[in-house]
C-alpha cells in the first residue's frame, strides 16, 4: 500500500516561502480574512499532513474543499509555486483518507458515469432541456443555474468544417463534454471564426471529455483514463493545434497531456496568432471582459482576448475592475460549496455591473452560467456570451 499524501511532492511543496504576497489575491482569503483560507494556510496544512507532523483531521479538510483552484495565487507567487499541481495531487490524497461525503461520492460517480461517456451526456442534455420546456428545472439549485438549453452542438459532415478561402491550417477542435449542451452557440462561432482565418477544422471522432473536472475534483485516476483514450484519438490524425474555446480544458489539455506540449491553443491564442480577417461589420457595444481564471493565471493569457475585443470596430471596451478575480463558478465548486460560490459571485457581481457594458464576454462556460445566474437574479439585462460570439458579430 503507497504511503498517504504520497502524490504531493515534497520539492513542490519546498517551493512555498510563506511570504504572503498572494494572500490579498486569493478570492476565499478576501472573503474570510482567515490564514486557513489562504494558499500559504492550504500549503503548510498539506505539507504537514505529507510530513505527518499533523494529524489528518477531518475538520480541516474543508480548507481544502473550499480552494476554487483558480490558481490566482499561481500567478502572483514570486517563488514560483505550481498550485495548480499541489491542489490537484492533494485533493487526490486527501479523497484516499477522508470519510466518504455524499456529496462528493455523488459529483465522482456523475463525473464517472455520465460527464466521461459523451453519449450519455448527450441524453441527459436532451432530457434536462425537455425538463426545462416543461417549467421542471427551476426546483432544485443546479437546474436554475443551466442556461436556456438549445438544441445540441452538431459536428459537421465528414467531421471536418473547411476554412474559407485557402486553408492554411489543419487544427483539431475540442468538443469537450458540456459545452456542446449548454452553449452550443459559443462552439459554433468558435468554428465560423476558425474557417475565416484559414483553418481546416478537424473535429477527431471519438474524442471525449478531457478529464478537466475530474483532475479539480481529486480523481486523476479518472482523469488518466479519459486522457489515454483521446491521445489515441489525436495519434490517428494530422493537426496544428488543438483548439479549445473553454478555459479549464485548456489548462488542463497543457499541464495533462505532455504528447500535446506546444500544440494545444486557447481560441483567442490561436487568433492572435494567424490572425483574422478585417471585420466587415461595426459594431455598436459596451463590451467589459471576465477573465477565466484558467485563462489568465493557469495559461497566462490575458491580452489576446482584450485586443481581439477591442480590434472590433465601434465596440467601446471597458475594462473592469478586478476583472481577473474568479468569479466563484470553478467547475463543480458552485454546486459543492454554494455558499462561498454566492459570496465571491455577490462581489462580482458589483464589479460587473459597475462597468455599464451592454455585454460581459468570458472564455469559459463555467463563468458564463454562474454570471449569467447572477445577473439574472439582480434583474441585469447585461448579456453574458463568449468572447467568439461578441467578435463573430463583426463578420
Ligand atoms: S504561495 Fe508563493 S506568494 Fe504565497 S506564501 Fe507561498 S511563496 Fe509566498
Ligand atoms: S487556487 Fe484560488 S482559492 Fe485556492 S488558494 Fe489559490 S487563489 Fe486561493
Amino acid at each position: 500500500m503507497t504511503a498517504p499524501f504520497a502524490r504531493l511532492s515534497d520539492d513542490d511543496l519546498a517551493t512555498c516561502v510563506h511570504c504572503g504576497l498572494c494572500l490579498d489575491a486569493c478570492p476565499t482569503f478576501r472573503v474570510t480574512g482567515l490564514e486557513t483560507e489562504s494558499p500559504r494556510g492550504r500549503i503548510y496544512l498539506m505539507t504537514q499532513w505529507k510530513r505527518g507532523t499533523m494529524p489528518f483531521d477531518e475538520e480541516q479538510v474543508k480548507h481544502i474543499d473550499l480552494c476554487l483552484g483558480c490558481r490566482t495565487c499561481e500567478g502572483v507567487c514570486p517563488s514560483g509555486v505550481p498550485y495548480g499541481r499541489i491542489i490537484e495531487a492533494g485533493r487526490a490524497d486527501v479523497e484516499d483518507v477522508r470519510r466518504p461525503s455524499p456529496k462528493r461520492a455523488g459529483s465522482r460517480i456523475a463525473l464517472r458515469q455520465l460527464v466521461g461517456h459523451p453519449g450519455r451526456l448527450r441524453l441527459a442534455g436532451a432530457a434536462a432541456r425537455a425538463a426545462q420546456r416543461l417549467g421542471l428545472t427551476s426546483v432544485a439549485r443546479s437546474g436554475r443555474m443551466l442556461p436556456r438549453l438549445q438544441s445540441q452542438f452538431r459536428r459537421p459532415p465528414g467531421d471536418v468544417a473547411h476554412a474559407r478561402g485557402e486553408a492554411r491550417y489543419r487544427v483539431a477542435f475540442l468538443v469537450g463534454c458540456v459545452m456542446p449542451i449548454l452553449y452550443p452557440q459559443s462552439h459554433e462561432a468558435a468554428v465560423r471564426l476558425l474557417q475565416l482565418a484559414g483553418c481546416d477544422v478537424w473535429f477527431p471522432a471519438g474524442e471525449r471529455c478531457c478529464g478537466a473536472l475530474f483532475a479539480h475534483n481529486g480523481d486523476l485516476k479518472g482523469a488518466a483514463r479519459l486522457r489515454e483514450a483521446n491521445m489515441r484519438v489525436y495519434s490517428a490524425g494530422k493537426f496544428d493545434a488543438l483548439v479549445v474555446d473553454s478555459a479549464g480544458c485548456g489548462a488542463h489539455l497543457k499541464d495533462f497531456y505532455p504528447d500535446l506540449k506546444g500544440r494545444v491553443k486557447d481560441l483567442t491564442e490561436l487568433l492572435a496568432e494567424v490572425g483574422l480577417p478585417e471585420p466587415e461589420g461595426k459594431l455598436n457595444l459596451r463590451v467589459t471582459y471576465q477573465d477565466a481564471c484558467h485563462l489568465a493565471h493557469a495559461q497566462r493569457i490575458k491580452k489576446q482576448p482584450r485586443d481581439l475585443i477591442r480590434s472590433i470596430q465601434g465596440v467601446n471596451y471597458i475594462e473592469m475592475r478586478h476583472a481577473e478575480m474568479c468569479c466563484g463558478a470553478a467547475g463543480l465548486y458552485s454546486t459543492l460549496e454554494p455558499e462561498m460560490s454566492n459570496r465571491i459571485l455577490e462581489e462580482k457581481l458589483d464589479d460587473v455591473m459597475a462597468t455599464g457594458a451592454d455585454v460581459v464576454t468570458v472564455a469559459n462556460p463555467g463563468c458564463q452560467m454562474q454570471l449569467e445566474a447572477g445577473l439574472r437574479s439582480r434583474g441585469s439585462a447585461m448579456r453574458v456570451e463568449h468572447v467568439a460570439e461578441t467578435l463573430l458579430r463583426a463578420y
